[in-house]
């Protein structure tokens, strides 16, 4: 660990372990701790600092309001013979996903294709931590997961929708994996809380304020207002799209139906999580024309694709945070529930 002027550069290995601490010390199970120790480490190596460490504030807020059950041991079931369904118990979803892995993979290598439907589960995290192993195995990977009501659809007067974020994965061969993951809401809320603490005014067309008037004060859209679907009545049909595949197929909440009112400081959204798989083995020459479309792509003019930037710098052996931050770490690590 090197300590600069108001930073620490610490290893990604000792982050890891420091924040498995943490999330053992407010009850978690040393799956659950490790699980979501990895995640927030490599989102913030990898630059996603929206989902990264920031976000440990909210899961042990979240765990000490016992809205979340962080010892949570999820239940699988096969319900036909591609559809595997999770009930996370009340727990986060990338343990449910884990549990559900191997079997999820075997169906999917099994039919060409299969289904991951994971209910009761809560999920503040970036998605392409749960879906890039799988391109990375060769298979295409599409997920989405709902969250809390804070996103107003296209010709509706009140939130409904969630930040709602969609993600895909694909394998292209000897090459680095397709991969985007982003949030259909013209913003997402972790960056809306980053820019607020930052005092930062935004750009038109993120959010309205209490009143329904579009606002650029990141606070006014956080405290009473809301944000938009991205693209107009295009994002906001995509987000409708999510809250039906997510709440509709699981049996879990819609965003709108998410209440953490009795659970002060409560951050995690309750939803599902819903991820498709596709063994691209079944088709007629996906490895080959993947490679073709992305020399296409480059013979166009981009010199990058969505997954490339991620996948040039994931392998960074430390993080650079804040002293203020790791030392809140410690005394989160230290502080048993
Ligand atoms: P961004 O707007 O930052 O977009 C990120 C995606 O777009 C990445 O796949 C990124 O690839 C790609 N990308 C960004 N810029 C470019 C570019 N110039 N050229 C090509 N590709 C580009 O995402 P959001 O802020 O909307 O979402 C951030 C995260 O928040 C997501 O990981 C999402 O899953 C998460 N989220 C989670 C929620 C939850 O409830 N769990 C709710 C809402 C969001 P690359 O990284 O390779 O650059």
């Amino acid at each position: 660990m090197t300590v600069q002027s108001g930073s620490v550069d610490v290893s990604v290995a000792a982050l890891k372990g420091l924040l498995a601490r943490v999330f053992v010390s407010n009850g978690c199970s040393a799956t659950t701790a490790s699980i979501l120790a990895a995640n927030c480490v490599e989102a913030e190596a990898s630059g996603s600092l929206s989902h990264g460490i920031f976000r440990v504030d909210g899961y042990v807020a979240s765990l000490r309001s016992g809205w979340v059950d962080g010892a949570a041991v999820p239940e699988v079931y096969l319900k036909g013979s591609g559809y595997v369904f999770v009930d996370a118990g009340n727990g986060f979803a990338q343990v449910a996903l884990h549990a559900a892995r191997d079997l999820f993979v075997q169906r999917i290598r099994e039919n060409g294709v299969a289904i991951l439907s994971i209910r009761g589960s809560h999920h503040l995290a970036a998605l392409w931590p749960d879906i890039t192993p799988f391109a990375e195995q060769g298979l295409i990977a599409i997920s989405m997961v709902n969250s809390f009501g804070c996103s107003i659809p296209v010709g509706a007067k009140k939130p409904l929708l969630g930040t709602n974020p969609f993600a895909f994965a694909a394998p292209i061969s000897g090459q680095a994996p397709l991969v985007f993951d982003f949030a259909t809401t013209s913003m997402s809320n972790g960056d809306l809380q980053l820019a607020a603490r930052k005092g930062l005014t935004l750009p038109p067309g993120i959010g309205v304020d209490s009143s329904g008037e579009s606002t650029t004060d990141p606070n006014k859209i956080l405290n009473g207002g809301a944000l938009v679907p991205f693209g107009g009545h295009k994002g906001s049909a995509i987000s409708l799209m999510i809250e039906l595949m997510v709440a509709g197929l699981t049996g879990g909440k819609f965003s709108s139906e998410v209440d953490w009112s009795a659970h002060a400081g409560a951050q995690t959204p309750h939803t599902g999580q819903i991820i498709i798989g596709i063994d691209p083995a079944f088709s007629d020459g996906f490895s080959d024309r993947s490679n073709q479309f992305i020399t296409m792509l480059r013979d166009a003019g981009m010199e990058s694709y969505p997954g490339l930037r991620r996948w040039r710098i994931e392998h960074k052996g430390s993080v650079t945070i804040s002293s203020a931050m790791f030392d809140n770490l410690t005394e989160y690590a230290m502080e048993v529930k």
